[in-house]
C-alpha cells in the first residue's frame, strides 16, 4: 500500500490554514463536506479563464474543450466505481436529486401498494423521496432497525420481503453512526426476490474502493462535495438497461433528441436524465478531485482514517466521563457521534468552535435514527485523510475542556 504524507498532502489545502476564534483550524465536519484541495479550485478557475462555453452545444473550440472536459470527468469516474460504460454515470445536483430521480423515474412503475424496504439509519434523502411516492402510490415503508452497536438486523431484513416488495434502499455508510453496511450481501438478499436495489453512497465514495460491477446494485449514488469536490454536483450510477427503460425525469434542453408540438423524443443515455446547463465548470474540476484520490491512494486514506478513528474513539472513552457514543459496529467509518452527559449538542459544539474545533451538531438530517436512539441529536466528529493526531488530540483536549466547563 501507499504510504501517506499527510503533511504534503496539508499543503494542497490552505483552508486548513485559517484560524477561527485565535486557534488554528480543526476541522472535523467531513462528512458534512471535506475541504478542497488546490488542483480542484484551480481547475474552476482555468474553466472561467479558459474554457468557458456551454457543452454539447458549439462547434466552436471552446464549447468542444468544455465539453471534452466534462465528458472526460464522465469517463474517470467510470473507472472510480467501476461501472461498464459511461453511459451509467449521470451527472446531478447531488445525491439528494438523483434518489428522488430514481424515486420519480423508477418509482413511477411501482405498483400501487408496493413495499419499500429502507432502514432506520437513513439520511432524509433516502426517506423523503420515498415517502412523497408513497402519497402518490399509496406504498408502504418496511424499516429495517438495529442492534445496540449501531449494525443493521440482517435477519429482519431478510424477512421483509414478500411478493410486495418492489425496491430495497439502504446507505453504504451511516453519516451519524459510521456503521459500514454489508451491501453486497443485502444486494445479493434482495435479488435472490428478483427485487432492484438502490445504494446512497454519500459516506462511502470518499473512503471506500467502490466497484458496481461486484456489487451489482440497480442504483447507487454521491455528491462529489464530500470527496473534495466541487460542490452541487452529484453522481447517480445506474444499470444502463433500467435506465434505457425508465422516464426522463425533467425536460428541457439537453434532454431531447428532436421537439415538435406533435411529440418529442428523447437524447441517448446518460443526456435523457440530464436537462438543461449543467454544472460543466464544477464537473470538469471534478475530475481533478478524482485524480487527487487516487494520487493520494484511497487504500492509504482509509487506514489512515480508520488509525484517526481507534485513537480518538478510545482516548475519548478512557478520558471524558460521562461521554456516549453512539455507533459501534465491527466495520466503522470514521465518524464519531457522541454525547456528554445530558448536554445539549449545540451547547458543545458551540465551545468546540469557539477552540477553533469545527463538528456537527444536531440531527443530521436523520430524525427517524435520534427517535430510535431516544436523543435529540449528537455532536459529531468526522475525519478525512488530512487529519492529523494533533487535530486528534487537540479535539480530545477540547472535549475534555467542555465536559469540565459544563460540569
Ligand atoms: N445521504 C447521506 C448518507 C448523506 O450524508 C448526505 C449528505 N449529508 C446525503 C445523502 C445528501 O447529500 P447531498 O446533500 O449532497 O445531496
Amino acid at each position: 500500500m501507499q504510504e501517506l504524507d499527510v503533511d504534503k498532502l496539508r499543503g494542497e489545502f490552505p483552508s486548513l490554514e485559517r484560524e477561527v476564534h485565535g486557534h488554528r483550524l480543526v476541522y472535523l465536519d467531513n462528512a458534512a463536506t471535506s475541504q478542497t484541495p488546490r488542483c480542484v479550485w484551480r481547475a474552476i478557475e482555468d474553466m472561467y479563464i479558459r474554457h468557458k462555453a456551454n457543452v454539447h452545444r458549439g462547434v466552436h473550440t471552446l464549447s468542444q474543450e468544455a465539453t471534452d472536459l466534462q465528458e472526460a470527468t464522465r469517463r474517470s469516474l467510470r473507472d472510480y466505481i467501476n461501472a461498464r460504460s459511461e453511459r451509467e454515470v449521470i451527472f446531478t445536483r447531488g445525491a439528494t436529486e438523483a434518489i428522488n430521480l430514481v424515486a420519480s423515474s423508477f418509482g413511477s412503475g411501482f405498483p400501487d401498494g408496493g413495499e419499500i424496504i429502507l432502514t432506520v439509519m437513513e439520511h432524509h434523502a433516502n426517506i423523503v423521496p420515498w415517502q412523497l411516492l408513497q402519497s402518490r402510490k399509496n406504498l408502504k415503508l418496511r424499516v429495517v432497525d438495529i442492534n445496540e452497536r449501531g449494525e443493521l438486523d440482517l435477519d429482519q431484513y431478510r424477512s421483509l420481503f414478500n411478493d410486495k416488495t418492489v425496491m430495497a434502499t439502504f446507505a453504504h455508510v451511516s453519516n451519524v453512526l459510521g456503521t459500514i453496511n454489508p451491501v453486497k450481501e443485502m444486494t445479493r438478499i434482495a435479488h435472490s426476490h428478483g427485487v432492484p436495489v438502490l445504494i446512497d453512497g454519500c459516506q462511502a465514495a470518499p473512503h471506500l474502493k467502490l466497484d458496481m460491477q461486484d456489487l451489482d446494485c440497480e442504483f447507487y449514488t454521491f455528491s462529489s462535495h464530500k470527496m473534495y469536490g466541487p460542490t452541487g454536483i452529484g453522481v447517480l450510477y445506474g444499470k444502463e438497461e433500467l435506465l434505457e427503460r425508465m422516464p426522463p425525469y425533467q425536460g428541457g434542453g439537453e434532454m431531447i433528441d428532436h421537439v415538435s408540438f406533435s411529440g418529442t423524443t428523447f437524447a441517448e443515455l446518460p443526456f435523457k436524465f440530464e436537462a438543461g446547463t449543467p454544472d460543466f465548470v464544477g464537473i470538469a474540476a471534478y475530475c481533478e478531485a478524482i485524480d487527487f484520490i487516487g494520487r493520494t491512494g484511497l487504500a492509504a486514506m482509509e487506514a489512515h482514517e480508520e488509525d484517526l478513528l481507534r485513537y480518538t474513539t478510545a482516548r475519548l472513552r478512557e478520558e471524558v466521563p460521562g461521554i456516549r457514543i453512539f455507533g459501534d459496529a465491527a466495520a466503522k467509518s470514521a465518524v464519531i457521534s457522541f454525547l456528554i452527559g445530558n448536554e445539549h449538542p449545540y451547547d458543545v459544539g458551540m465551545l468546540l468552535d469557539g477552540l477553533g474545533i469545527a463538528v456537527r451538531t444536531g440531527h443530521h438530517c436523520a430524525q427517524p435514527l435520534m427517535e430510535r436512539l431516544g436523543i435529540p441529536g449528537t455532536v459529531r466528529a468526522s475525519f478525512a485523510a488530512y487529519n492529523t493526531r494533533q487535530e486528534a488530540d487537540a479535539f480530545i483536549a477540547g472535549v475534555k475542556r467542555v465536559a469540565a466547563m459544563l460540569g
